[in-house]
């Protein structure tokens, strides 16, 4: 059976000029339409549901146009854009889908930029972390972007229920993730390593876990890793089938909530390859 995909057009509303802007999201869409994948359509998130990751001081600045950086707007209604992506990822994580919304979200922290970084990396609420307390499970987060997430590593440092395991490039923004900490397994990894670097990394990342302790897979599913995107580490559609079989190795409700990733064309591609990896390994 195939995955669903979570989206809705309504998020491709906002922020043209940008990198991060909706040709990305509606490309891959179309990709995925293409190859005969559904689709369900999500409802934003409720106040509660925000309010169980974030302060509510941010989330009242957000709503009033207040919180803006260099990399990340104050966009016209981006709290309800905000509030509908990470509706995309609670729907996602109650039908064990793939939400393909924007904005995304692992950088944004409990009241905003995290651990540091100087910005929100195009990030509001934090999807995937808001859709993980909404299910309330003991859950692995795996995070491929290639970018750290700081902000969920913020939101979940020391909480016993989650354990956060990330691969990404580094020295690269947002400066976090060199070492590990507590429930956080950080992965860094050097600019274009390629698939068999990353590859044994995901497998020794994988190894450091006992996946018996959890209920639920939870991924954080960017694709600037891939060969000459934002953040490359040389990586190929070919390597995300490889990740996808190993996430299916794992035989758990799995879900993935879209972040990075700043080609349409090579995000469908990359999504098709991680889900068919993945319905090939399932037991
Ligand atoms: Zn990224």
């Amino acid at each position: 059976m195939k995955m669903k995909i979570i989206f809705s057009e309504k998020c491709l509303g906002y922020g043209s000029w940008h990198i991060e802007g909706p040709e990305r999201v509606r490309k891959a869409y179309e990709i995925l339409e293409e190859k005969g994948y559904e689709f369900l359509t999500p409802e934003p998130a409720s106040e509660e549901d925000l309010l169980k990751v974030h302060d509510d001081d941010y989330v009242w600045n957000l709503k009033k146009g207040l919180v803006e950086d260099t990399d990340t707007p104050a966009y016209e209604n981006i709290y309800e854009y905000a509030r509908l992506s990470a509706g995309g990822a609670i729907l996602a994580a109650k039908v064990s889908g793939f939400s393909l919304m924007r904005p995304p979200g692992h950088h944004a922290g409990r009241n905003g930029a995290a651990l540091g970084a100087y910005t929100r990396g195009f990030c509001y609420f934090n999807n995937i972390a808001i859709a993980v307390k909404h299910l309330d499970k003991p859950t692995l987060i795996l995070d491929v972007d290639g970018h750290h997430g700081n902000g969920t590593q913020e939101i979940f440092c020391g909480d016993e229920k989650v354990m956060y395991v990330s691969l990404h490039r580094h020295p690269h923004y947002p400066g976090t993730g060199y070492n590990s900490e507590a429930n956080c397994l950080n992965f860094p990894l050097w600019a274009d390593c390629g698939e068999e670097v990353y590859l044994k990394s995901f497998d020794e990342a994988l190894s450091k876990v006992d996946i018996s302790r959890f209920e639920v897979v939870a991924v954080s599913a960017g694709f600037d890793t891939h060969n000459g995107d934002l953040a490359s580490l040389g990586l190929t559609e070919k390597a995300y089938r490889e990740i996808g079989k190993r996430i299916g190795s794992l035989n758990k409700p799995t879900f993935f909530v879209l972040e990075g990733g700043y080609s349409g064309e090579n995000i469908g591609k990359d999504i098709d390859h991680l889900l068919k990896g993945m319905e090939s390994s399932t037991p």
